[in-house]
């Protein structure tokens, strides 16, 4: 019986092994890249994580972020459908797997921009290659003259992440602004990589208060936005957190506060789903607890 139980423990053992990798690498293989124009020289890229950016015209080719690693090739031929080629330049919103997975490759020939500690962070990551890492990392602020427009790349502090930037195409009248934008969706706060609610919440106020209202917005997840879609989702983060904290006050558990939040079930449909959300909130309000 023991024999035959270990048996039958390392054939399953085995197809775990076996079918594991499989799994991993078909992840993408039904993923395609759909293009937007979303401004003069300006695309928008969607295939499996961040949304992309693009200019291409005189200059060549400038990306911001760069989705996963299998889709380097998938993402050139979208590049090229559209008229680019390789990308001179690639930005890094900010360091997470599914917004640089692209960057050993794009690396190889182009130069990746990031904010300092998009490097630091990639720095103490296990095998990255070098060619992944970025080559100009700033603390503040950047320009970039490109394809006839001014590119302003401005450092979002300790919001989604404490490496995140914005780019803001000053003559096409277009921001990405990375994961500092999931489009109605509940965000992702990444608090061990220094991000928090507090930041993320005072990062929103400063795009809507900073930046034209007519601006075309490329979100880090989800479809293309506005400031009023900014404007929404900065609400129902506020009036969110304002339902979970009272319920934690009231001592109640994830189940009976996701009851409070039965108006907001829409916004936990991706990949922060409505517990998800809660635990961010409660860490996040443990957080402040043990800073005050
Ligand atoms: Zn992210």
């Amino acid at each position: 019986m023991k024999i035959i139980l270990a048996l039958r423990f390392t054939a399953l053992t085995i197809i775990m092994l076996v079918s594991q990798p499989l799994v991993a690498a078909d992840r993408f293989a039904d993923v395609t890249i759909k293009t937007q124009q979303v401004g003069e020289n300006v695309y928008m890229l969607q295939g499996a994580g961040g949304n992309i950016g693009v200019t291409s015209g005189a200059d060549g080719t400038l990306i911001i972020d760069d989705q996963f690693a299998p889709l380097a090739g998938r993402i050139e031929n979208a590049l090229k459908a559209l008229g680019g080629d390789r990308p001179r330049i690639v930005l890094n919103t900010h360091y997470h797997g599914d917004h640089v997975g692209g960057n050993a490759e794009f690396g190889r020939t182009g130069v990746i921009i990031a904010h300092d500690n998009v490097r630091a962070r990639l720095l103490s990551q296990d095998q990255l290659s070098d060619s992944a890492l970025p080559l100009v990392t700033f603390a503040d602020s950047v320009t970039i003259h490109f394809n006839g427009d001014e590119l302003a790349l401005i450092h979002l502090p300790q919001g989604h992440t404490d490496g995140d930037i914005m780019v803001w195409f000053k003559q096409a009248n277009v921001l990405h602004m990375g994961d500092q934008l999931f489009n109605g969706a509940f965000p992702y706060i990444d608090m061990r990589s220094g991000g928090s609610i507090d930041g993320y919440i005072s990062n929103l106020r400063q795009v809507i208060r900073d930046m034209p209202n007519d601006i075309t917005i490329i979100p880090g997840h989800g479809p293309l936005a506005d400031m009023t879609a900014v404007a929404h989702c900065l609400k129902v983060i506020e009036d969110t957190r304002r339902i979970v904290v009272d319920g934690i006050e009231a001592g109640k558990d994830d189940a009976a506060i996701a009851a409070d939040l039965s108006d907001y079930t829409d916004w936990a449909q991706g990949f922060i789903r409505m517990n998800r959300w809660i635990g961010i909130v409660r860490a996040d309000h443990a957080q402040r607890g043990a800073l005050e």
